[in-house]
């Protein structure tokens, strides 16, 4: 069963590590590319599961070989599922991973990753939001289930209250305008381990977007002085100075 594994492509643009705790998501992201990945419908892939074994097989994983770069939670799903309130999945494999593995960072669209800020806090981990918009009615449209993107702030912000490095993902960048938003919305925010900004792909409503005004827009927003990593796909449409290419949290 396949538990820490380094991930390929525009997925290892985040770590050098994954682990996928669930199998399939409930939030409902319409541009979600999961289920192409894995080769599931749509529906099938809104069904979510714990995946069985799973906690067994990191146990298992951890005593032979601990990873020394981050490991991200999650690419294939979301590790705070609406479920993990009741089965703590994630909670257990934190509790696993908790005082052996260096650097995990949690990635979620879920402000119920606040019952987990112990632990987090506790090994020096990093938690982030992805916020692809900040208007109800984006968020509303694009990620149904998923929690209002100021919710997500707000869960950032109590992070950081508690010492907790943070980091944002904006991919996939929805609209110019929203993306102008959620980089206004979020400035108070210290965000130590970067603000990862993404193209949107596999999509015709993409094409309408204008990505050198995009990329543009990004880049700007560095001069504020915020960590600000291009993903490669968007950094193709102009010049990204060198400090803002991607790079690994750690
Ligand atoms: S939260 Fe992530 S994994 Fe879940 S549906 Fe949205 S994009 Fe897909």
């Amino acid at each position: 069963m396949q538990t820490i594994y380094e991930p390929k492509g525009a997925a290892r643009e985040y770590a050098p590590f994954a682990l996928n705790l669930y199998r399939g998501c409930a939030h409902g992201c319409t541009y979600c590319y999961a289920p192409l990945c894995l080769h599931m419908t749509r529906n099938n892939f809104a069904d979510v599961s714990p995946r069985i074994g799973i906690i067994d097989a990191l146990k298992t994983y951890l005593k032979k070989s601990i990873p020394k770069e981050t490991v991200l939670l999650s690419f294939t799903s979301d590790p705070y599922q609406p479920i993990e309130q009741e089965v703590r999945l994630t909670r257990e494999a934190l509790e696993v991973m908790n005082g052996l593995v260096p650097h995990v960072a949690v990635l979620t669209k879920n402000i119920i990753v606040r019952d987990d800020f112990d632990i987090i806090a506790h090994n020096g981990w990093t938690v982030g939001a992805t916020l692809t918009c900040y208007s109800p009615e984006y968020s509303e449209q694009y990620e149904p289930h998923a929690p209002l993107p100021a919710e997500r702030i707000r869960m950032l912000e109590d992070a950081e209250k508690h010492g907790i490095d943070t980091f944002i993902s904006v991919e996939p960048v929805l609209s110019e305008a929203e993306l102008e938003l959620v980089l206004q919305k979020i400035k108070h925010l210290k965000v130590k381990n970067g603000i990862r900004i993404g193209k949107w792909n596999h999509c015709s409503e993409a094409n309408k977007i204008n990505w050198k005004s995009v990329l543009n827009t990004a880049i700007n927003y560095a001069n504020s002085g915020k960590p600000i990593y291009i993903k490669d796909e968007l950094a193709k449409f102009g010049n990204v100075p060198n400090n803002l290419r991607n790079k690994f949290f750690g």
